[in-house]
């Protein structure tokens, strides 16, 4: 069996090396890729075609006889790259263009929960700054902090919580105005701040069922003490343990099955994985936003946390038997400790010789992001550059284990958070 992984991350480098684990998968293609999964040889290799170049994927993956394809971004997904696959009867996880939209517009995630009655955030939406000036203004004091996003993609970056008035205006002028992000913020959601405490929950569907990976929490500001600029994500955990048995539960009924029934009703049954973003305060879940795919650096965490196999189960989603496939999870936690280029979320210099010494202990995964082969020499090619993830009988034990590993990997300028983990012990 023959599988193609879309994207060049650490989260498809974990893909990768979930994919390559079952026996019956006799290839791994990476498309791009990076440098940690050029390194894995054996059944895994990468292929030079960028994730949006969906022509050329389609056309690999017919002209190869690829047998499951695995999305990792969400970009390949807004082109509609499900939709394409699927006319042309090849087997790919994900969901089509239209239910991709519970990411891609904000708009329509916010209209679909109301529509639904899944608990979220109360939010308006507004087409120019006039106003949404006006209804800013319209607000108490005690109103604010109030939470500005850009309907569309960004990267993650679309997002601003405003804590007062001028705060907001000023994002109001550099969405509308400035159009810092074009057209992703034609359309601005204005919706009110959720206190609590954050986790996001994954579960693969084939549109009815749906399977849980464990709970996770992931660190999104560059420094210690979630203090300094959004990135990416510099670390997570799993299992959350905000996320108890009573509030997965509460997830499943108000949430999961919520989702699963709406968007069948809609004419656009989702399948494939959902990355639920919560706020949960005292014990009540509600929804802060929807991926559709798995979250980086979360699913470094998840992945390796699986009991049974990931193909297997992925294949039962498309044909068939999502409910009753082994599916289940380790009794054990995992951490990830990502390291960045100095500089990062801003200017980095790239090109730096990464130098790995000492062995890798068998539950310790060096999960590669910006890194590059050039001649036999790996050097760092982005922002964030590598995934250091520890599989333990703790959440202590295997923070320590993935610290201790960190240890090992060297490039000048290397930064990462020495807190990862830390909130939850
Ligand atoms: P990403 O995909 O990188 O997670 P995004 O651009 O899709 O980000 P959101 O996840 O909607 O944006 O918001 C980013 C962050 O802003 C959230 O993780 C959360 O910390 C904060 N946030 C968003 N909405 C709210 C809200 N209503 N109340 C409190 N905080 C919020």
């Amino acid at each position: 069996m023959k599988v193609l992984v879309i994207g060049s991350g650490a989260r498809e480098h974990a893909l990768a090396w979930a994919a390559a684990k079952n026996s019956d998968v006799t290839q791994v293609f990476v498309a791009p890729g990076n440098g940690g999964t050029a390194l894995m040889g054996g059944k895994v290799r990468n292929l030079p075609l960028k994730v949006t170049d969906i022509d050329g994927l389609l056309e690999f993956s017919v002209q190869e006889g690829v047998n499951l394809t695995i999305v990792g971004p969400e970009q390949p997904l807004e082109l509609g790259i499900v939709d394409r696959f699927r006319e042309a009867c090849q087997e790919v996880i994900g969901p089509v263009r239209d239910a991709a939209r519970l990411e891609t517009s904000k708009v329509f995630a916010k209209d679909f929960m109301q529509r639904h009655s899944i608990p979220t955030a109360s939010y308006h939406v507004f087409t120019d700054a006039a106003d949404a000036g006006s209804y800013l203004a319209s607000l108490g004091d005690d109103e604010f902090p109030q939470v500005l996003k850009a309907s569309g993609l960004c990267a993650g970056k679309g997002v601003v919580v405003a804590s007062d008035l001028p705060e907001a205006e000023q994002a109001v002028r550099s969405m509308f105005d400035d159009r810092v992000f074009g057209d992703a913020a034609s359309e601005v959601v204005i919706e009110s701040f959720l206190k609590g405490e954050e986790a996001s929950v994954f579960v693969l569907t084939d549109g009815t069922d749906y399977r849980f990976f464990l709970p996770s929490q992931d660190h999104k500001r560059i420094g210690e003490g979630d203090t300094g600029k959004n990135t990416g994500g510099m670390g997570a955990y799993a299992p959350a343990p905000v996320v108890t048995p009573a509030v997965l539960e509460k997830v499943e009924e108000r949430i999961v099955r919520p989702v699963l029934e709406g968007m069948k009703k809609e004419g656009t049954p989702y399948t494939g994985f959902l990355y639920i973003g919560l706020m949960i305060d005292n014990g009540a879940p509600s929804v802060v936003e929807f991926n559709v795919r798995l979250g980086d650096p979360e699913a470094q965490v998840v992945l390796p946390l699986c009991k049974d196999d990931l193909v297997d189960a992925l294949l039962a989603s498309l044909r068939g038997g999502l409910a009753e496939v082994p599916f289940g999870m380790l009794d054990r936690s995992a951490a990830t400790v990502v390291l960045a280029s100095e500089g990062y979320p801003d200017k980095y210099e790239t090109g730096r010789e990464i130098s790995i010494t000492g062995s890798v202990p068998d539950d310790v995964m060096l999960f590669h992001a910006g890194t590059a082969l050039q001649n036999g020499v790996l050097e760092t090619s982005g922002g964030r550059v590598l995934s250091v993830t520890a599989v333990g009988d703790s959440l202590r034990a295997c923070i320590d284990k993935a610290y201790a590993a960190v240890e090992g990997v060297e490039f000048d300028g290397a930064y990462y958070r020495r807190d990862i983990g830390f909130k939850a012990l």
